[in-house]
């Protein structure tokens, strides 16, 4: 339990040097990270975690998200590109796991036209039906 708010104080503190020191305030997915909020957590490791989106638009839906706080994709930079990469990597083992043989829809929401709702990036992986394009 402490060791995991270790983590995300380490993540914030990283957060804030990206943004010229000033924090990005935390939002309700560090309080899913560090535990103080309860969600499905399926997957866990040292630079990311994934859980179930709690308001699911298909049978299987879950999100992807760095334990770095990065507000929003158009935030991040070259050197965010080893963690992108594993989120990536992640999302793919994870809908396997999940049985998405047939295929999944992967959307990251970005800004206000991107309709983003939470200020921490995530990746959304949305899967178990037929999607259509394009997207409204
Ligand atoms: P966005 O619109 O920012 O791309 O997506 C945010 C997603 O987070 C939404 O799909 C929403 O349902 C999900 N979400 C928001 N708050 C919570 C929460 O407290 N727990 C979980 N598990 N998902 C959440």
């Amino acid at each position: 339990e402490r060791g995991c708010n270790e983590e995300v104080q380490k993540a914030q503190r990283a957060a804030a040097e990206r943004n010229g020191g000033s924090p990005s305030p935390p939002t309700i997915f560090s309080r899913i990270i560090d535990r103080t909020l309860p969600a499905d957590i399926i997957h866990e490791d040292d630079k990311c975690v994934a859980f179930r989106d709690v308001n699911p638009q298909a049978p299987v839906h879950f999100l992807v998200i760095p334990k770095t706080p990065i507000a929003r994709l158009s935030q991040v930079n070259a050197s965010d590109t080893e963690l992108l990469g594993h989120l990536l990597v992640t999302a793919s083992r994870l809908a396997h796991k999940e049985g998405l043989a047939d295929g999944y829809r992967l959307v990251i929401n970005d800004g206000k036209h991107g309709a983003q709702s939470v200020y921490h990036l995530h990746l959304h992986v949305i899967g178990g039906r037929q999607m259509g394009w394009p997207p409204g």
